[in-house]
């Protein structure tokens, strides 16, 4: 068995760990738990002896301290799930050595090609191992590159105890492609103060920041009554939801906005002339823009409804989450260390923004904070998904400095 961050990648990606978000059960899928046994294995053998999986598929470990200092306790965190949008089911990955530009035609489907023109951030891998698919599948480098830097990085630190750490924990979550990444965590047990997720994109780049985000359920009761008695007295919520839906704003949804500007997204209706709902999903970076756009809906559905005199309405706000910058600003240390530790490993720090939620923001709000470092993969979620062994690699210089940092701080 050989330990370079590649020879993991290759490893782990042929393993089958999608999850599926129709499933009751915790892990989603019981094949997650095929990878979790394996990194159980790997990290006892390495000789972090209190590594196990738990019942809900989550696995946990500690890198001892060989520090005299109280190091603040950190955690690496990645989830070994992988994406229900692609099958992941019979992997086969193919190295492109020293890339040399241009397109990338897989293999295994004549229409799968990753373009330049489509993913710019090609341009930056020249000479580089690329990773790809033959293109009949995901890669996983969502998350399985963040395992595999996560595992080196815990080999490498301590192959060489000269560097000097506090505790650091490791964390492989199940599920996160589903939403329910940390619903059954226990963080007394992992008793960290604070973690990262290694589960972000190009390498160098530090996310902490994510969308705050409400959903949003509107009920309409119309007035209903026999179409050949209808003149004058018919109210059809069906109508009515129609008609909210038109004045939304255009300009305030998803697919008009980008980088920090917020939305307002319908995501289900169902109907009958009596009786209507509306499901939306509200997202901003701050409370104050999230309140204001609910207002705005609010307003609009007023005005619609003024029009129907007979019929009532409901609008019920339930939070899903928050914006972690609000829990990380509080311990601006977390992200100063992970620009420090990326600087050092020879890479730009860039920080940046979600547009979307975390297993790193749900733990934020759960007395976790934890931020996002990158992970090195590109279009997730795809069949045209790529990584490359230097971007893994710097990924693990990344954590090794990470560790190296709180201890040279404390
Ligand atoms: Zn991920």
């Amino acid at each position: 068995m050989t330990d370079t961050v590649l020879d993991r990648f290759l490893r782990y990606v042929v393993i089958d760990t999608q999850s599926d978000a129709a499933s009751g059960t915790q892990p989603s899928t019981e094949k997650q738990k095929d990878l979790s046994r394996i990194l159980v294995a790997e990290l006892l053998a390495i000789g972090l002896s209190d590594a196990h999986l738990d019942e809900h598929g989550y696995v946990y470990a500690t890198i001892p301290s060989n520090s005299d200092k109280t190091v603040p306790v950190i955690c690496f965190c990645s989830h070994v799930d992988t994406a229900p949008d692609f099958t992941g089911t019979n992997v086969k990955p193919q190295i492109i050595r020293n890339y040399a530009g241009g397109d990338i035609q897989l293999p295994g489907d004549p229409l799968q090609v990753i373009r330049v023109g489509d993913h710019p951030a090609l341009g930056d891998q020249i000479g580089n191992d690329i990773v790809t698919t033959d293109g009949t599948t995901l890669l996983g480098a969502d998350d399985k590159a963040g395992v595999a830097e996560i595992m080196t990085a815990a080999q490498f630190l301590i192959d060489n105890p000269d560097i000097r750490h506090g505790d650091i924990k490791i964390l492989f979550t199940a599920d996160e492609e589903i939403g329910r990444g940390v619903d059954k965590v226990d963080l007394k047990k992992l008793g960290a103060q604070f973690a990262y997720t290694v589960d972000g994109e190009t390498a160098g780049h530090i996310e902490d920041e994510t969308f705050s985000a409400d959903g949003v359920e509107i009920t309409i009761q119309g007035v209903a009554i026999h179409p050949g008695f209808a003149k004058g007295r018919m109210e059809n919520a069906i109508k009515i939801a129609g008609a909210i839906i038109d004045r939304l704003p255009k300009d305030i949804a998803p697919e008009t906005t980008e980088d920090k500007q917020g939305f307002v997204h319908p995501v289900g209706i169902t109907g009958s002339m009596e009786k209507a709902s509306l499901g939306f999903i509200i997202r901003d970076f701050d409370d104050e823009g999230l309140a204001a756009k609910e207002a705005m809906l609010e307003a609009i559905v007023k005005e619609v409804m003024s029009g129907f005199p007979g019929s009532s309405y409901t609008f019920t706000v339930r939070q899903q989450y928050r914006n972690m910058k609000v829990v990380l600003d509080r311990h601006p240390e977390i992200v100063e260390n992970a620009v420090e530790a990326v600087r050092r490993a020879g890479l730009v720090p860039v920080r940046g923004s979600i547009r979307g939620g975390t297993d790193g923001s749900r733990l934020s709000f759960m007395g976790l904070p934890c931020p996002n470092i990158f992970a090195g993969g590109h279009a997730f979620h795809s069949p045209l998904e790529w990584v490359s062994r230097q971007d893994m690699e710097s990924a693990v210089k990344t954590l090794v400095e990470l560790a190296r940092i709180w201890e040279e701080r404390a």
